[in-house]
């Protein structure tokens, strides 16, 4: 059987959701059809590791657009259907029931599947990943017989299930293998702050250690065993490592590849004809990392990417330049992340960590590039300002967190 849309989008998730109705408002006519493996129409995934992991979100909260607005918009849904084929040349796309859909244009918005630990144990029960509704359903099933649980990882996903956790009275280790949490997205101060609050909250915090195995009792993981021999019982592992893109369909149709996602140009396009690529699985040239070839995970890069995407289906020609940012809820600390800080030179604290207020502020040849803000709701607004601006700034100035940011412009 083979069907035709005019858009086919691949991956019913954050950026799919704001790809097919970024069309609908750029008054795209044509047919879409968004196929998304999971059985539920798209939903917000942040609050899969703070409220609904907590208990304090229904999930019908969480859906980003009311279940009638797909069809209202013209949009249709074919959820818990993978795709499992591109065929480029031919502009088709085969589903795993076999079933094929013929594009005109298709955007590839699939996201990423969970990294798992290599070791042995890592598939038993009781060891769970947090990236969907699922996922979080079969953790939530076991949370009333638990009492201990070691996160693997140290990174925004494994924090904030470990700050819910602890709410939720459970003993929580963390096991990570750098020398500091967060060491992929922040610098040394910020992650030091993290690492003593979850410290200060009673979190267990075992920093440059890796994990040997995974004990097990009748197939359920039962602790982690490190490298160093010593085992922390537990009668759940949650494992946030990272993900890996699903681009493999992408890859066989002869995608060209990146940091193990599809790379795409300023607009969006794959190196194939007529397929876009968005989200966590996209590859890109970022204008705020000096040009450097990244691939972002966040809200803010799904929905920017989608909306560029639009409009360059639609005829207008957009360049994705937006400023990246990002946030994460541990405690009552909201970490707001603007800018990307990797190739900083300098950076600057604002503030006292001590008051859990406060920026810190990265600099590269003299210009803000990122700032890392906690409970600092007006440094991140007018911080993104300075970045957008491209001036240098005096960092000595900058430091004094009694100077408002804006008024440096
Ligand atoms: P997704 O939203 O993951 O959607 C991809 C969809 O494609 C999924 O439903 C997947 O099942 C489906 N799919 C995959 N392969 C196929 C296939 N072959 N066929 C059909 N469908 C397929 N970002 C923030 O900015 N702030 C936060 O606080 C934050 N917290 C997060 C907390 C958690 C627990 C997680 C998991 C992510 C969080 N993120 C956060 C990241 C953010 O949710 C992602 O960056 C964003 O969802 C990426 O959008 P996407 O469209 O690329 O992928």
């Amino acid at each position: 059987m083979s069907d035709r849309s005019d858009v086919v989008i691949v991956g019913a998730g954050q950026g799919g959701a704001q790809a097919a109705m970024s069309l609908r408002q750029q008054k795209f006519e044509g047919t879409i059809t968004l196929v998304g493996e999971e059985p539920d129409a798209p939903y917000e995934r942040p609050a899969l590791s703070k409220e609904y992991l907590a208990g304090e979100k229904p999930f019908e909260k969480m859906l980003l657009r009311p279940t009638a607005a797909w069809s209202e918009h013209g949009v249709e849904l074919r959820l818990g259907q993978r795709v499992t084929e591109v065929d480029a040349a031919a502009h088709r796309v085969r589903l795993e029931d076999g079933s094929d859909i013929a594009y005109g244009t298709l955007i590839w918005a699939t996201g990423g599947a969970p990294r798992r630990l290599a070791c042995s144990g890592h598939d038993l029960r009781r060891v769970h990943t947090v990236r969907s509704r699922g996922d979080v359903d079969r953790l939530r099933d076991e949370l009333s017989s638990t009492t201990s649980v070691v996160v693997v990882g140290g990174g925004y996903i494994g924090l904030e299930s470990a700050a819910v956790l602890v709410k939720l009275g459970k003993r929580v280790t963390i096991v990570e293998a750098q020398d500091r949490v967060l060491s992929r997205v922040a610098a040394e101060r910020t992650a030091r702050f993290f690492e003593a609050e979850h410290k200060r909250h009673g979190v267990d915090v075992r920093l440059s250690t890796k994990v040997a195995c995974i004990e097990e009792r009748d197939g359920a993981a039962t602790g982690v065993r490190i490298e160093s021999g010593e085992v922390l019982p537990a009668e759940m592992v949650i494992v946030g490592i990272g993900i890996t893109p699903t681009v493999a369909p992408l890859i066989s149709a002869g995608a060209q590849t990146a940091l193990d996602g599809v790379v795409v140009d300023l607009h969006g396009k794959t190196s194939l004809a007529d397929v876009y690529a968005i989200g966590d699985a996209a590859a890109h040239r970022n204008i705020h990392a000096h040009g450097a070839l990244v691939r972002l995970e966040s809200i803010q890069n799904a929905n920017d990417q989608a909306t560029v995407v639009a409009k360059n289906i639609t005829g207008k020609t957009e360049r994705y330049e937006s400023i990246p940012w990002f946030w994460s809820n541990q405690w009552d600390l909201r970490l707001q992340t603007v800018g990307l800080s990797q190739s900083h030179d300098a950076t600057v604290l604002r503030g006292n960590p001590a008051t859990r207020h406060f920026s810190l502020v990265y600099f590269r040849e003299g210009k803000v590039i990122a700032l890392d803000c906690v409970n600092a709701m007006k440094d991140y607004i007018q911080g993104k300002a300075l970045i957008a601006s491209n001036r240098t700034f005096d960092p000595s100035v900058i430091a004094r967190a009694e100077i408002e940011l804006k008024t440096l412009l």
